[in-house]
């Protein structure tokens, strides 16, 4: 089902109520927890970094289990971790990927292991960017020398008109004056620029809420995003983001599997488990088992500040909002990029 009509369905429920699992607009495969760096702020959403996090990981053949099982409810896959770049049978997951008919597939990355025939193989490239100072950002990743790697390969990848770029950056109370220079650095290359605050649990770390630097931070990426530059997640989100508003989330617009090919419900912050599709298993019946039928509630109290939960979820209950984010995206993509949030 084409995206646009995905929406209608989304928005028609919504309009009674109602929200379902059904008609996902991706999937998201969490292929490993390992990771090669220990970022301060990481955080999976139940007071754990990803890295301290164990978990079998499916190989390949498992992955192609679930993919065949996800293919029929949509063509959009996007690989993260961890760092899924550490996962060995990456290249074969993206083969399998493209031979069972997923049109665009997304990597998240911390950049450090890209390989060209690696950047070739997808259709868009998330790259984390926190700060343009090497030494903050270094002890912010608690590595060495990572960001200097990372600004080389984000200019290598500037201009490309394939893969799709984007540079994702956390925004904490300590680097707020420096995403202002990452946000120019993606404005003057043609990456897209995306940012989302750090959280503990699911609300914002404290130091961001009133500060007038972070409202500044905001009040500059809308900007840029009014002038049509490159600005992932809405306009709607990103004058919302300062209030950090409750909002009715639907998690399942993109529905997360975890490195052993286990389904997340109803979304990865609170990251419980409902079964894993590598056994064959169909993923609505293991949805509608979870939900007690065919629709559901995310009810759980939380309003979490990213973008891919709250934009999409203000989104689906906002309808001029959609219709006037999709202008903008004609005028910032219209040279063939997609991205998907
Ligand atoms: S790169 Fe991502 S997964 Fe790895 S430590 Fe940093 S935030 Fe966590
Ligand atoms: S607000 Fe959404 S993403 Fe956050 S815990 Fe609730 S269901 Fe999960």
């Amino acid at each position: 089902m084409h995206p646009a009509l995905k929406f209608l369905v989304h928005q028609g429920l919504a309009a009674l109520g109602r929200q379902t699992f059904r008609f996902p607009f991706g999937a998201f495969f969490y292929l490993t927890y390992r990771c090669n760096l220990r970022c301060r702020y990481c955080d999976v959403g139940i007071g754990r970094a990803f890295p301290t996090l164990t978990a079998p990981e499916l190989p390949p053949e498992g992955w192609r289990t679930v993919m065949a099982a996800v293919r029929p409810h949509t063509d959009v896959l996007l690989l993260s971790g961890g760092e899924p770049l550490l996962y060995p049978g990456f290249r074969q997951v993206v083969a399998d990927a493209r031979r069972l008919g997923f049109s665009f597939l997304s990597l998240n990355t911390n950049g450090l292991l890209l390989e060209p025939d690696i950047i070739d193989a997808v259709d868009a490239i998330i790259i984390s960017l926190d700060s343009l100072d090497r030494q903050r950002s270094d002890r912010l990743w608690n590595r060495a020398g990572a960001t200097d790697r990372v600004l080389g390969i984000l200019d290598g990848l500037a201009g490309r008109r394939h893969p799709s770029v984007m540079v994702n950056s956390v925004i904490l109370p300590g680097n707020l004056a420096d995403l202002e220079a990452v946000l120019d650095f993606c404005v003057a290359r043609g990456i897209t620029f995306s940012a989302g605050p750090a959280l503990a649990g699911n609300r914002p770390v404290a130091g961001l809420a009133g500060n007038p630097d972070f409202h500044r931070l905001v009040g500059r990426i809308l900007a840029a995003k009014r002038a049509g530059k490159r600005i992932a997640a809405s306009v709607d989100y990103w004058r919302a983001l300062p209030r950090f508003p409750r909002f009715s989330c639907h998690p399942l617009l993109v529905w997360r599997f975890c490195p052993d090919g286990s389904l997340l419900y109803p979304c990865s912050r609170l990251h419980r488990t409902i079964g894993t599709l590598a056994g064959g298993a169909d993923p609505v019946d293991l949805l509608t088992r979870a939900a007690g039928g065919p629709f559901f509630e995310a009810g759980c109290g939380e309003a979490c500040p990213l973008s891919c939960y709250m934009d999409t979820s203000r989104l689906v209950r906002r309808p001029l909002s959609l219709l006037r984010e999709g202008l903008y995206r004609l005028r910032a993509f219209s040279r063939g990029h997609r991205m998907v949030f």
